[in-house]
């Protein structure tokens, strides 16, 4: 298993878990952009959203209410926050295995760079 999010997802690799289910894991950015980035990741390997397919549709709704569910915990519901997939070279994606950026505690330009 190559995959550095399916090492995560299995433990396998140690990171700052903040909320996991049996559908999902959401941990903290090693590289953080953002007082507040925590990245949500299915614990299937789907390579990015562009590979989901409407059989993922629930798994997918679910990582974005997770998202928003950690957004609050976070105390970021009023001050707001971004959440962000990146789909391949022009969005910059660098690990092949689908996951959700959430990003806040500061203010973010738009349109992002
Ligand atoms: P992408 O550029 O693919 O949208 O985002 C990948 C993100 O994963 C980057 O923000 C990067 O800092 C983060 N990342 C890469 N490897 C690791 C790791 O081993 N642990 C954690 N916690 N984050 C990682
Ligand atoms: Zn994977």
């Amino acid at each position: 298993m190559s995959c550095i999010f399916c090492q995560i997802a299995a433990g396998e690799i140690d990171s700052d878990i903040v909320y996991q289910d049996h559908q999902v894991v959401a941990f903290r950015d090693l590289n953080p952009q953002a007082p507040v980035h925590i990245l949500i990741i299915p614990r299937e390997h789907i390579s990015n959203l562009d590979q989901a397919s409407a059989e993922n549709a629930d798994l997918l709704g679910h990582c974005a209410l997770v998202a928003a569910e950690i957004a609050r915990a976070e105390g970021l519901a009023e001050s707001g926050y971004r959440l962000v997939t990146n789909v391949g070279p022009d969005a910059g994606q660098s690990v092949d295995h689908m996951h959700f950026h959430l990003l806040g505690g500061r203010r973010m330009q738009w349109p992002p760079g």
